[in-house]
């Protein structure tokens, strides 16, 4: 069953329409990437989902509850951006434990969660550290770990690695791929350009093209049948 359906979902800013009647549907614990080319909407169809953008017409459901008007806090998701979205000022503990203090959880449950993110993220040994005192991967880490502590069913990753050094994006992509692993039953919703880490880390990739869907499909699919010359030229070799 569909965790997450789209159904002929469109998006305008002012008379600009991003977002053209996009229909998918996105299953529990899946990873599902989302790539295109810059401009194409794939921010903002995870604004959408976020429920950070309103959507201008179509229907957005969880588990076949409609979700259009659902709040962004009430969705279960959690969104992780590139890692400069870490609060300067703050410990690496305290920007973790931030959304959860929010939450209204005891401060023991916080250092608890915050206290097993770090572990799995390898990030025990700086949680007194502010950010500046970390490296651009360990920042991407801490930031992944902020989702983690508040237990999403979905994960919206926004190009999580795209300020990383070449070596970092493989050492990070590698960690995102084990956290999947080992969350089971997480789904996460992964936006990049960069067609290795799609076809190395999804399950199905959706190929978006001006705020249409060209083709979803796992990895093979795509690659042994693109449908399109367009999706060949961004995932496989052309027919
Ligand atoms: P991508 O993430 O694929 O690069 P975006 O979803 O960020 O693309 O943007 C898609 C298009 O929507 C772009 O042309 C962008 O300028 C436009 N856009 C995005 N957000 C807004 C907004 N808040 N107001 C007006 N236009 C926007
Ligand atoms: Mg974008």
């Amino acid at each position: 069953m569909a965790e997450i359906r789209l159904d002929n979902i469109r998006k305008s800013f002012g008379a600009f329409e991003v977002i053209k009647g996009v229909s998918m549907d996105i299953r529990r614990g899946e990873f599902m990437v989302f790539v295109g080319p810059s401009g194409c909407g794939k921010s903002t169809l995870l604004r959408l989902i976020s429920g950070l953008e309103d959507i201008t017409s179509g229907t957005l459901s969880f588990d076949d509850k409609v979700v259009n008007q659902r709040a962004p806090s009430k969705r279960g998701i959690a969104m992780v951006f590139q890692s400069y979205a870490l609060y300067p000022h703050m410990t690496v503990f305290d920007n973790m434990a931030f959304g959860m203090k929010l939450s209204g959880r005891t401060k023991d449950e916080c250092r608890q969660r915050v206290e097993q993110a770090a572990g799995m993220l390898q990030l025990s040994p700086y949680l007194d550290r502010l950010p500046r005192q970390l490296s651009g991967g360990q920042r991407q880490r801490v930031a992944i770990g902020r989702a983690i502590v508040r237990d999403p069913k979905v994960f919206l990753f926004d190009e999580p690695l795209s300020n990383l050094d070449a070596a970092l994006r493989v050492a990070t992509r590698l960690e995102i791929a084990k956290l999947h692993r080992s969350m089971h039953n997480t789904t996460m919703i992964y936006v990049t350009h960069d067609q290795v880490e799609a076809m190395t880390l999804a399950d199905r990739i959706c190929v978006l093209r001006d705020g249409v869907v060209e083709q979803v499909g796992t990895p093979l699919e795509l690659y042994e049948t693109p449908n399109s010359l367009f999706v060949a030229g961004f995932i496989g070799s052309p027919k």
